[in-house]
């Protein structure tokens, strides 16, 4: 094994595998494809750099980019990669792992080098427990999104890479936004998530209020939006939505099942406001408020 090599076309997720890479060894590639901006700011955080620039190659065909990416590998003598545990890393990992022979593991939370094994942390049994494995061989790591924090400056370089595509599968015509709500409650540093306790519809103004004057983000429970559809998926917090690190969780009439507190157990302060004395949640809030939350969004957006 000789150093890490890290991929995600997301600067700042890339940037968070660089400082995971570190964990393991102080050598750290990098690959970028047909993005010059990239390829710059990881190696302005010290990673040795791989620009491959080459128009048959879009990073939306992952079996692609799979293929790159062993190129990569072969040249550089390293049987580790790091992925971004995001939607496009999960799928590259696995096309990844079975290019190359190697195991994989995606949704990685935290990673520990004991002796020769990395071991990987992962939620398991639906988020009621920590489980720790590690790959025997060659291994593909997809770490989850703010697992890490992003690298700072270091001092690194940028080599031009050609690579050989064969027939690429999938050829992009157009790019166009998502015409649905596309807030990312990842990135939020404040977020008021509001759950089944809310009574009707009409009442999430209160509550888009109060985020705005708190300066954070809406999320919800997954029924909010599954069932009920009064928010997007978007907004979902837990184990089928998003795990979200704020430095503020305000839980509004949310009981704290698992499936839903897996998405947020990591966030740096938790205020619970439930009816029930003995919500879940409450075990795990630093701060319980028993009360009705019609009356305190409405007292919190008077005062604030
Ligand atoms: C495979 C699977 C995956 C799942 N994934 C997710 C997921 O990703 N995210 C998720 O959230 N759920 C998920 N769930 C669903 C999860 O198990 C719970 O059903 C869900 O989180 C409950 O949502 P809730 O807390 O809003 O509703 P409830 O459990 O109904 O809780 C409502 C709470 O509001 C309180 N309350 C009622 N009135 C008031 C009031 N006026 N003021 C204050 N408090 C009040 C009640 O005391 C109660 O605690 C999943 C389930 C499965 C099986």
């Amino acid at each position: 094994m000789a150093g890490v090599l890290v991929y995600s076309t997301k600067q700042g997720l890339a940037l968070e595998l660089i400082s995971a890479a570190r964990k393991i060894d102080e050598t750290v590639w990098a690959v970028s494809i047909n993005d010059d901006n990239l390829a710059q700011a990881l190696a302005a955080a010290g990673a040795r750099v791989f620009k491959i620039s080459n128009p048959d190659l879009t990073v939306a065909d992952t079996g692609a980019v799979a293929a790159a990416i062993k190129q990569v590998l072969d040249k550089v003598n390293t049987d580790v990669v790091l992925l971004s545990s995001d939607r496009r890393g999960k799928e590259l990992a696995g096309r990844l792992a079975q290019v190359i022979g190697a195991g994989c593991l995606t949704d990685v939370t935290a990673i520990n080098v004991e002796g020769s094994k990395i071991e990987c942390q992962r939620n398991a049994l639906g988020g009621a427990t920590i489980a720790t494995q590690y790959i025997e061989g060659p291994k593909v790591i997809a770490i989850r999104p703010r697992a890490y924090e992003a690298a700072g400056a270091g001092n690194g370089s940028v080599e031009e890479l050609a690579v050989e595509i064969k027939g690429a599968a999938i050829k992009v015509i157009d790019f166009k936004p998502k015409a649905a709500d596309t807030v990312n409650i990842e990135a939020a540093e404040i977020l008021v998530a509001v759950g089944q306790g809310l009574s009707d519809e009409a009442k999430l103004t209160d509550i888009q209020d109060l985020a705005a004057r708190l300066g954070g983000e809406v999320a919800c429970s997954k029924p909010l939006a599954t069932d009920k559809k009064w928010l997007s998926e978007e907004r979902i917090i837990g184990l089928s939505g998003k795990k979200c690190k704020p430095q503020l969780a305000l839980l509004l009439g949310i009981s704290g099942q698992v499936q839903f507190t897996v998405g947020i157990r990591d966030a740096r302060v938790i205020a619970a406001i439930n009816t029930d004395e003995n919500a879940a949640i409450n075990y795990m809030a630093d701060y319980i408020m028993q009360a009705d939350l019609h009356d305190v969004i409405k007292e919190l957006n008077e005062k604030l």
